[in-house]
Protein backbone atom coordinates (compact mmCIF):
# COMPACT_ATOMS: atom_id res chain seq x y z
CA UNK A 1 0.00 0.00 0.00
CA UNK A 2 2.78 2.17 -0.60
CA UNK A 3 2.07 5.68 -2.42
CA UNK A 4 5.23 6.33 -4.38
CA UNK A 5 3.11 8.27 -7.72
CA UNK A 6 3.14 12.45 -6.82
CA UNK A 7 -0.17 12.46 -8.84
CA UNK A 8 -2.40 12.33 -6.18
CA UNK A 9 -1.01 15.15 -4.75
CA UNK A 10 -2.22 17.29 -8.16
CA UNK A 11 -5.29 15.63 -8.98
CA UNK A 12 -6.92 15.28 -5.15
CA UNK A 13 -5.34 17.72 -2.95
CA UNK A 14 -6.31 21.64 -2.76
CA UNK A 15 -4.57 24.64 -4.29
CA UNK A 16 -3.84 25.95 -1.29
CA UNK A 17 0.03 26.37 -0.82
CA UNK A 18 1.30 23.51 0.19
CA UNK A 19 4.72 21.82 0.75
CA UNK A 20 3.95 18.55 -0.95
CA UNK A 21 4.38 20.53 -3.95
CA UNK A 22 7.62 22.50 -2.93
CA UNK A 23 9.45 19.20 -2.04
CA UNK A 24 8.92 17.15 -5.23
CA UNK A 25 8.99 13.57 -3.80
CA UNK A 26 7.12 11.44 -1.44
CA UNK A 27 9.20 11.22 2.15
CA UNK A 28 9.17 7.90 3.80
CA UNK A 29 11.04 8.56 6.96
CA UNK A 30 13.54 10.54 8.81
CA UNK A 31 15.87 10.66 11.58
CA UNK A 32 17.73 13.16 13.07
CA UNK A 33 18.79 15.88 10.39
CA UNK A 34 17.83 13.28 7.20
CA UNK A 35 15.17 12.46 5.48
CA UNK A 36 14.66 9.45 3.12
CA UNK A 37 12.41 9.46 -0.04
CA UNK A 38 10.71 6.63 -1.30
CA UNK A 39 13.00 6.23 -3.84
CA UNK A 40 16.08 6.05 -1.27
CA UNK A 41 17.15 9.45 -1.58
CA UNK A 42 18.36 11.05 1.33
CA UNK A 43 18.13 14.50 1.97
CA UNK A 44 19.65 16.88 4.75
CA UNK A 45 17.34 19.11 6.63
CA UNK A 46 18.19 22.78 6.79
CA UNK A 47 14.62 23.45 7.13
CA UNK A 48 13.58 21.27 10.61
CA UNK A 49 9.86 21.18 9.99
CA UNK A 50 9.82 25.50 9.88
CA UNK A 51 11.44 25.42 13.52
CA UNK A 52 9.25 22.68 14.90
CA UNK A 53 12.15 19.74 14.61
CA UNK A 54 14.72 22.20 16.83
CA UNK A 55 15.91 18.44 18.38
CA UNK A 56 15.69 16.18 14.87
CA UNK A 57 13.35 13.90 13.44
CA UNK A 58 12.41 10.77 15.45
CA UNK A 59 14.82 11.44 18.24
CA UNK A 60 15.23 8.02 20.15
CA UNK A 61 14.82 9.30 24.34
CA UNK A 62 11.40 11.00 22.78
CA UNK A 63 10.39 7.85 20.68
CA UNK A 64 11.55 5.17 23.52
CA UNK A 65 8.85 7.27 26.44
CA UNK A 66 6.16 7.36 23.03
CA UNK A 67 5.74 4.21 22.60
CA UNK A 68 6.20 3.19 26.40
CA UNK A 69 3.54 5.64 26.83
CA UNK A 70 1.04 4.37 24.64
CA UNK A 71 1.84 0.71 25.48
CA UNK A 72 0.98 1.44 28.73
CA UNK A 73 -2.51 2.65 27.77
CA UNK A 74 -1.69 6.10 28.58
CA UNK A 75 -4.50 8.76 27.35
CA UNK A 76 -4.27 10.11 23.74
CA UNK A 77 -7.35 12.18 24.79
CA UNK A 78 -8.23 13.88 27.45
CA UNK A 79 -9.29 16.52 26.89
CA UNK A 80 -8.23 19.15 29.94
CA UNK A 81 -7.91 16.30 32.75
CA UNK A 82 -4.97 16.19 34.32
CA UNK A 83 -3.02 13.78 33.90
CA UNK A 84 0.66 12.47 34.83
CA UNK A 85 2.32 14.05 31.78
CA UNK A 86 0.67 17.33 31.72
CA UNK A 87 1.74 17.30 35.15
CA UNK A 88 5.45 16.26 34.81
CA UNK A 89 5.36 19.26 31.79
CA UNK A 90 4.51 21.82 34.10
CA UNK A 91 7.09 20.65 37.03
CA UNK A 92 10.14 20.29 34.11
CA UNK A 93 9.27 23.48 32.62
CA UNK A 94 9.03 24.97 35.77
CA UNK A 95 11.97 23.73 37.22
CA UNK A 96 14.52 23.30 33.72
CA UNK A 97 13.29 26.87 32.14
CA UNK A 98 11.56 29.31 34.45
CA UNK A 99 13.19 28.91 37.89
CA UNK A 100 17.01 28.87 36.66
CA UNK A 101 16.07 31.95 34.68
CA UNK A 102 14.21 33.68 37.55
CA UNK A 103 10.85 34.42 35.57
CA UNK A 104 7.33 34.06 36.91
CA UNK A 105 4.63 33.14 34.32
CA UNK A 106 1.90 30.70 34.46
CA UNK A 107 1.87 28.56 31.90
CA UNK A 108 -1.52 28.44 29.85
CA UNK A 109 -2.42 25.66 26.83
CA UNK A 110 -4.27 27.77 24.56
CA UNK A 111 -4.61 24.94 22.07
CA UNK A 112 -2.03 23.20 19.64
CA UNK A 113 -0.84 25.26 16.89
CA UNK A 114 1.44 29.19 16.93
CA UNK A 115 -1.49 30.92 16.10
CA UNK A 116 -3.82 29.53 19.23
CA UNK A 117 -1.06 30.93 21.64
CA UNK A 118 -1.09 34.19 19.52
CA UNK A 119 -4.50 34.70 19.48
CA UNK A 120 -4.51 33.88 23.20
CA UNK A 121 -2.07 36.06 23.35
CA UNK A 122 -3.81 39.08 22.05
CA UNK A 123 -7.64 38.24 23.73
CA UNK A 124 -5.64 38.39 27.75
CA UNK A 125 -3.52 41.56 26.28
CA UNK A 126 -7.17 43.45 25.45
CA UNK A 127 -9.08 42.17 28.28
CA UNK A 128 -6.66 42.99 30.69
CA UNK A 129 -5.94 46.40 29.62
CA UNK A 130 -9.46 46.81 28.14
CA UNK A 131 -7.86 48.27 24.67
CA UNK A 132 -7.88 47.28 21.43
CA UNK A 133 -5.35 47.98 19.42
CA UNK A 134 -2.21 46.22 18.66
CA UNK A 135 0.91 47.43 17.29
CA UNK A 136 2.48 45.21 15.11
CA UNK A 137 5.49 45.71 12.54
CA UNK A 138 6.12 45.29 9.06
CA UNK A 139 6.91 41.63 7.72
CA UNK A 140 5.47 40.52 10.63
CA UNK A 141 4.32 36.53 10.49
CA UNK A 142 1.84 35.73 13.81
CA UNK A 143 -0.69 32.81 12.07
CA UNK A 144 -3.35 32.40 9.55
CA UNK A 145 -6.47 33.21 11.70
CA UNK A 146 -8.37 36.44 11.45
CA UNK A 147 -6.91 38.01 14.65
CA UNK A 148 -3.60 36.47 14.22
CA UNK A 149 -4.13 37.82 10.14
CA UNK A 150 -4.77 41.19 11.77
CA UNK A 151 -1.40 41.70 13.16
CA UNK A 152 0.55 39.84 10.12
CA UNK A 153 2.75 42.92 8.27
CA UNK A 154 2.37 40.99 5.09
CA UNK A 155 -0.25 43.02 3.21
CA UNK A 156 -0.77 39.88 0.64
CA UNK A 157 -1.23 37.16 3.51
CA UNK A 158 -3.93 39.55 4.89
CA UNK A 159 -6.62 38.71 2.57
CA UNK A 160 -9.68 37.86 4.46
CA UNK A 161 -8.40 39.48 7.73
CA UNK A 162 -10.21 42.45 8.13
CA UNK A 163 -10.80 43.21 11.99
CA UNK A 164 -9.55 46.62 12.65
CA UNK A 165 -7.28 45.77 15.35
CA UNK A 166 -4.03 47.20 14.40
CA UNK A 167 -1.51 50.01 13.85
CA UNK A 168 1.06 48.74 11.32
CA UNK A 169 4.61 50.08 11.68
CA UNK A 170 7.58 49.74 10.09
CA UNK A 171 10.38 47.61 12.13
CA UNK A 172 13.29 49.88 12.67
CA UNK A 173 15.83 47.81 11.93
CA UNK A 174 18.73 49.95 10.86
CA UNK A 175 19.92 48.49 7.68
CA UNK A 176 16.52 48.27 6.96
CA UNK A 177 14.45 51.75 7.65
CA UNK A 178 17.45 54.16 7.26
CA UNK A 179 17.58 55.16 10.80
CA UNK A 180 13.77 55.64 10.82
CA UNK A 181 12.94 55.83 14.70
CA UNK A 182 9.58 54.41 14.65
CA UNK A 183 9.36 54.00 18.09
CA UNK A 184 9.72 57.54 18.77
CA UNK A 185 7.25 58.65 16.46
CA UNK A 186 4.86 56.09 17.76
CA UNK A 187 5.04 57.45 20.87
CA UNK A 188 4.40 61.35 20.06
CA UNK A 189 1.59 60.08 18.60
CA UNK A 190 -0.29 58.08 21.84
CA UNK A 191 0.97 61.58 23.45
CA UNK A 192 -0.87 63.38 20.97
CA UNK A 193 -4.67 63.95 22.30
CA UNK A 194 -5.47 64.93 18.80
CA UNK A 195 -3.20 62.45 16.63
CA UNK A 196 -6.35 60.20 16.66
CA UNK A 197 -4.40 56.75 17.83
CA UNK A 198 -5.33 55.35 21.04
CA UNK A 199 -3.57 53.82 23.58
CA UNK A 200 -2.67 50.23 22.14
CA UNK A 201 -3.41 47.21 24.35
CA UNK A 202 -0.70 45.44 23.18
CA UNK A 203 2.92 45.72 21.23
CA UNK A 204 3.64 42.29 19.42
CA UNK A 205 7.00 41.28 17.70
CA UNK A 206 9.49 38.60 16.89
CA UNK A 207 12.30 39.14 18.37
CA UNK A 208 13.86 37.26 14.83
CA UNK A 209 11.18 37.87 11.92
CA UNK A 210 11.36 34.35 10.34
CA UNK A 211 8.58 34.10 7.78
CA UNK A 212 9.37 37.77 6.99
CA UNK A 213 12.97 37.45 5.64
CA UNK A 214 15.25 36.39 8.98
CA UNK A 215 15.31 39.88 10.08
CA UNK A 216 16.85 40.35 13.58
CA UNK A 217 16.06 43.08 15.68
CA UNK A 218 18.67 44.37 18.00
CA UNK A 219 19.25 43.93 22.12
CA UNK A 220 19.17 47.83 22.36
CA UNK A 221 16.21 48.02 20.08
CA UNK A 222 13.50 45.50 21.79
CA UNK A 223 14.87 47.03 25.56
CA UNK A 224 13.72 50.57 23.65
CA UNK A 225 10.38 48.40 22.79
CA UNK A 226 9.85 46.99 26.21
CA UNK A 227 10.77 50.82 28.24
CA UNK A 228 7.89 52.46 25.91
CA UNK A 229 5.88 49.71 26.62
CA UNK A 230 6.21 50.18 30.43
CA UNK A 231 6.01 53.80 30.11
CA UNK A 232 2.44 53.70 29.05
CA UNK A 233 1.18 50.29 30.09
CA UNK A 234 1.12 48.70 27.09
CA UNK A 235 1.54 44.58 26.71
CA UNK A 236 4.88 43.07 25.46
CA UNK A 237 3.92 40.11 23.75
CA UNK A 238 6.41 38.30 22.21
CA UNK A 239 5.76 35.85 19.67
CA UNK A 240 8.38 33.33 19.99
CA UNK A 241 6.69 30.65 18.07
CA UNK A 242 9.61 30.33 15.18
CA UNK A 243 12.88 31.97 17.30
CA UNK A 244 11.99 30.33 20.70
CA UNK A 245 13.07 27.03 21.96
CA UNK A 246 16.67 27.44 21.46
CA UNK A 247 16.68 28.27 17.73
CA UNK A 248 18.52 31.77 18.72
CA UNK A 249 21.39 30.22 21.13
CA UNK A 250 19.04 30.08 24.05
CA UNK A 251 16.16 28.69 25.04
CA UNK A 252 14.10 32.27 24.90
CA UNK A 253 15.29 34.25 22.09
CA UNK A 254 14.68 37.32 24.15
CA UNK A 255 17.12 36.63 26.82
CA UNK A 256 20.26 38.20 25.74
CA UNK A 257 17.97 41.28 25.54
CA UNK A 258 17.28 41.00 29.09
CA UNK A 259 13.76 41.74 28.44
CA UNK A 260 10.51 40.62 30.29
CA UNK A 261 7.99 40.62 28.28
CA UNK A 262 4.11 40.13 29.75
CA UNK A 263 2.69 37.47 27.64
CA UNK A 264 5.37 34.83 25.72
CA UNK A 265 4.32 32.52 22.88
CA UNK A 266 5.78 29.26 22.31
CA UNK A 267 4.63 26.78 19.69
CA UNK A 268 7.06 24.24 17.28
CA UNK A 269 9.56 23.01 19.02
CA UNK A 270 8.20 22.90 22.46
CA UNK A 271 6.90 19.56 21.97
CA UNK A 272 10.82 18.34 20.93
CA UNK A 273 8.93 15.89 18.55
CA UNK A 274 7.36 17.59 15.74
CA UNK A 275 3.67 16.55 17.78
CA UNK A 276 1.13 19.80 18.18
CA UNK A 277 1.37 21.94 20.93
CA UNK A 278 1.57 25.54 21.90
CA UNK A 279 2.18 27.39 25.35
CA UNK A 280 0.94 30.91 26.53
CA UNK A 281 3.52 32.41 29.37
CA UNK A 282 1.27 35.15 31.25
CA UNK A 283 2.57 37.37 33.99
CA UNK A 284 0.90 35.91 36.92
CA UNK A 285 -1.13 39.17 37.65
CA UNK A 286 -2.44 39.01 34.00
CA UNK A 287 -3.60 35.48 34.07
CA UNK A 288 -7.14 37.06 34.54
CA UNK A 289 -9.27 34.47 32.17
CA UNK A 290 -12.59 33.91 33.48
CA UNK A 291 -14.28 30.13 33.12
CA UNK A 292 -14.72 29.13 29.88
CA UNK A 293 -12.84 31.76 28.06
CA UNK A 294 -10.17 30.34 26.05
CA UNK A 295 -11.27 25.97 25.66
CA UNK A 296 -10.71 23.95 23.26
CA UNK A 297 -11.05 20.52 22.49
CA UNK A 298 -7.13 19.84 21.47
CA UNK A 299 -5.56 21.85 24.59
CA UNK A 300 -4.29 19.23 26.13
CA UNK A 301 -2.05 16.41 24.06
CA UNK A 302 -0.36 13.94 26.17
CA UNK A 303 1.64 12.63 23.32
CA UNK A 304 2.98 16.12 23.36
CA UNK A 305 3.20 16.47 26.65
CA UNK A 306 5.52 13.16 27.04
CA UNK A 307 8.24 14.24 24.38
CA UNK A 308 8.35 17.85 25.47
CA UNK A 309 9.32 16.64 28.84
CA UNK A 310 12.10 14.58 27.25
CA UNK A 311 13.18 18.02 25.38
CA UNK A 312 13.12 19.86 27.69
CA UNK A 313 16.26 18.03 29.53
CA UNK A 314 18.40 19.10 26.78
CA UNK A 315 18.31 22.50 28.68
CA UNK A 316 19.12 21.11 32.10
CA UNK A 317 23.00 22.40 31.10
CA UNK A 318 24.59 25.21 29.60
CA UNK A 319 26.23 22.48 27.30
CA UNK A 320 23.37 22.78 24.30
CA UNK A 321 23.33 26.29 24.14
CA UNK A 322 26.98 26.72 23.69
CA UNK A 323 27.16 23.91 21.21
CA UNK A 324 24.46 25.93 19.20
CA UNK A 325 26.38 28.84 19.23
CA UNK A 326 29.40 27.33 18.16
CA UNK A 327 27.45 25.72 15.60
CA UNK A 328 25.90 29.68 14.50
CA UNK A 329 29.76 30.44 14.01
CA UNK A 330 30.56 27.83 11.57
CA UNK A 331 27.62 28.38 9.92
CA UNK A 332 27.93 32.02 9.66
CA UNK A 333 31.42 32.43 8.57
CA UNK A 334 30.62 30.06 5.39
CA UNK A 335 27.72 32.25 4.52
CA UNK A 336 29.89 35.19 4.69
CA UNK A 337 32.47 33.48 2.49
CA UNK A 338 29.67 32.89 0.16
CA UNK A 339 28.29 36.58 -0.17
CA UNK A 340 32.13 37.46 -0.85
CA UNK A 341 32.81 34.69 -3.28
CA UNK A 342 29.84 35.49 -5.29
CA UNK A 343 29.61 38.94 -5.37
CA UNK A 344 26.26 38.46 -8.42
CA UNK A 345 24.35 37.10 -5.31
CA UNK A 346 24.10 40.51 -4.08
CA UNK A 347 23.51 38.87 -1.08
CA UNK A 348 23.52 39.95 2.62
CA UNK A 349 23.87 37.36 6.06
CA UNK A 350 20.95 37.52 8.13
CA UNK A 351 20.22 35.85 11.50
CA UNK A 352 21.01 34.62 15.20
CA UNK A 353 21.73 31.61 16.66
CA UNK A 354 20.71 28.65 13.61
CA UNK A 355 18.15 30.88 12.67
CA UNK A 356 19.88 32.41 9.30
CA UNK A 357 19.37 33.68 6.03
CA UNK A 358 21.14 35.23 2.61
CA UNK A 359 18.77 37.96 1.15
CA UNK A 360 19.58 38.18 -2.65
CA UNK A 361 19.03 41.60 -4.22
CA UNK A 362 17.92 39.26 -7.24
CA UNK A 363 14.41 38.55 -7.86
CA UNK A 364 13.66 34.78 -7.91
CA UNK A 365 17.38 33.53 -7.43
CA UNK A 366 17.03 32.14 -4.09
CA UNK A 367 14.05 30.34 -4.61
CA UNK A 368 16.18 28.87 -7.68
CA UNK A 369 19.01 27.97 -5.03
CA UNK A 370 16.44 26.22 -3.14
CA UNK A 371 15.32 24.04 -5.97
CA UNK A 372 18.43 23.19 -7.03
CA UNK A 373 19.76 22.24 -3.78
CA UNK A 374 16.65 20.00 -2.86
CA UNK A 375 18.14 17.95 -6.48
CA UNK A 376 21.57 17.74 -4.39
CA UNK A 377 20.16 16.56 -1.56
CA UNK A 378 19.36 19.47 1.00
CA UNK A 379 15.98 20.63 1.96
CA UNK A 380 16.26 24.47 2.37
CA UNK A 381 13.20 27.13 2.18
CA UNK A 382 12.89 30.83 1.54
CA UNK A 383 11.20 33.59 3.48
CA UNK A 384 10.87 37.12 3.04
CA UNK A 385 8.30 39.48 1.56
CA UNK A 386 9.59 38.41 -2.29
CA UNK A 387 11.00 34.87 -0.82
CA UNK A 388 14.22 36.59 -1.65
CA UNK A 389 15.99 35.01 1.23
CA UNK A 390 17.05 31.64 1.21
CA UNK A 391 16.63 30.44 4.56
CA UNK A 392 18.64 28.12 7.31
CA UNK A 393 16.44 26.27 10.24
CA UNK A 394 18.44 23.22 10.53
CA UNK A 395 17.62 21.10 13.54
CA UNK A 396 19.68 22.16 16.68
CA UNK A 397 21.57 18.70 17.01
CA UNK A 398 22.78 18.69 13.83
CA UNK A 399 26.33 17.81 13.61
CA UNK A 400 29.21 20.06 12.35
CA UNK A 401 29.69 17.31 9.33
CA UNK A 402 26.63 18.19 8.62
CA UNK A 403 26.50 21.26 8.53
CA UNK A 404 29.40 21.44 5.72
CA UNK A 405 28.01 19.27 3.55
CA UNK A 406 24.80 21.10 3.74
CA UNK A 407 26.70 24.43 3.07
CA UNK A 408 28.44 22.14 0.13
CA UNK A 409 25.18 21.63 -1.70
CA UNK A 410 24.08 25.68 -1.30
CA UNK A 411 27.48 26.52 -2.87
CA UNK A 412 27.21 24.52 -5.78
CA UNK A 413 23.57 25.18 -6.15
CA UNK A 414 25.04 29.06 -5.91
CA UNK A 415 27.79 28.05 -8.76
CA UNK A 416 24.93 26.32 -10.99
CA UNK A 417 22.26 28.54 -10.59
CA UNK A 418 24.89 31.68 -11.40
CA UNK A 419 26.13 29.48 -14.31
N1 LIG B 1 4.16 33.01 14.87
C1 LIG B 1 5.31 32.84 14.22
C2 LIG B 1 6.47 33.71 14.55
C3 LIG B 1 5.43 31.82 13.25
O1 LIG B 1 6.59 31.67 12.59
C4 LIG B 1 4.32 30.99 12.98
C5 LIG B 1 4.39 29.87 11.97
N2 LIG B 1 5.31 29.98 10.96
C6 LIG B 1 3.14 31.22 13.69
C7 LIG B 1 3.09 32.22 14.63
C8 LIG B 1 1.91 30.39 13.44
O2 LIG B 1 2.11 29.10 13.89
P1 LIG B 1 1.21 27.90 13.32
O3 LIG B 1 1.56 27.75 11.89
O4 LIG B 1 1.61 26.72 14.14
O5 LIG B 1 -0.21 28.27 13.56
Amino acid sequence: NQHTDMSVFENLESSVRSYSRSFPTIFERAKGHELWDVNGNSYIDFFAGAGALNYGHNHSDMQERLIEYIQSDGLLHSLDMATGPRAEFLQTFHDVILEPRGMDYKVMFPGPTGTNTVESALKIARKVTGREKVVTFTNAFHGMTIGALSVTGNAFKRHGAGIPLTYSMAMPYDDYMDGFDSLNYLEKMIEDDGSGIDLPAAVILETVQGEGGINAASFEWLKKVEELCQRHGIFLIIDDVQAGCGRTGTFFSFEKAGISPDVICLSKSISGSGLPMAITLIKPDYDQWGPGEHNGTFRGNNLAFVTASEALKYWKSEEFSTSIQKKSEIFQKRLHEFVESYPELEGEVRGRGLMLGIASEKPGLSGQIAERAFAGGLIVETSGPDDEVLKFLPPLIIDEEAITKGLDIIEDSIKAVLG
